[in-house]
């Protein structure tokens, strides 16, 4: 056996660069995804015994539920990164492993959806890092997975630079339920799977697309979270 082969089939921890049989090892998955305490519905770590945030409170998201695997920061931050934006795709197995662990709690969906990227998007980067995530964690929870229900036929302006409501106004626009898909919908509790929880402007303008298209409940799963 030569060595490269031998490298693939033993691997080596991505973060504290052990050699073992996996991508992350397990003392790693404890130390940096330990399970807290967190908004049920946005996913926001909360102290003390509140099971939303004050926010969702006061003005509830389209979506009842939040998981998420960690905080996004270290290492989770450059496993993301490069799992989305250096081809990583690989990395996918090992993160949707952990995430299909995280929603063992939630209400089952009838159905798994990806955040979509536009056309342009996906012909530059080859793949859609949410849709590899959806389909390997449908596929642990044996649950149908779709990227053709959920479309984003255009692109849309660089969301960090845009004011917040404009975000989401400007995200709202940006997803559609194609008029045949709609029937796969009705009366559907739909999870949305996606690499990131930033603002929760995407999450909020996909939820609002699904339950206008006929959704009757939509989760959110995504890997991290920003605090
Ligand atoms: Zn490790
Ligand atoms: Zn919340």
């Amino acid at each position: 056996m030569s060595w490269p082969a031998f490298d693939r089939l033993l691997g080596q921890c991505e973060v504290c660069r052990r050699w073992g049989a996996r991508r992350l090892c397990v003392d790693c998955i404890d130390r940096f995804a330990a399970p807290r305490l967190r908004c049920r519905r946005c996913a926001l770590p909360l102290a003390g015994t509140a099971n939303e945030c004050g926010e969702c409170l006061r003005e509830p998201p389209p979506f009842d539920h939040t998981v998420c695997v960690a905080d996004y920061g270290f290492p989770w931050d450059r496993l993301v990164a490069d799992f989305k934006f250096h081809g990583a795709v690989e990395l996918a197995g090992v993160l949707a492993e952990r995430l299909a662990a995280a929603v063992a709690a939630l209400p089952v969906p009838t159905l798994v959806l990806p955040v979509p990227l536009s056309q342009r998007r996906l012909a530059e980067r080859g793949y859609n890092q949410a849709w590899e995530l959806a389909r390997q964690v449908a596929r642990r929870r044996a649950l149908p997975a779709r990227a053709d229900v959920l479309l984003r036929p255009v692109d849309t302006a660089h969301q960090a630079d845009l004011p917040r409501a404009q975000r989401f106004a400007n995200l709202r626009a940006a997803f559609i339920v194609d008029a045949p898909r709609r029937a796969a919908l009705r009366g559907a509790r739909i999870a949305v799977v996606d690499d990131v929880f930033t603002t929760g402007a995407t999450a909020r303008a996909a939820a609002a697309t699904l339950l206008a298209a006929g959704a009757a409940a939509v989760d959110i799963w995504v890997l991290a979270r920003t605090a």
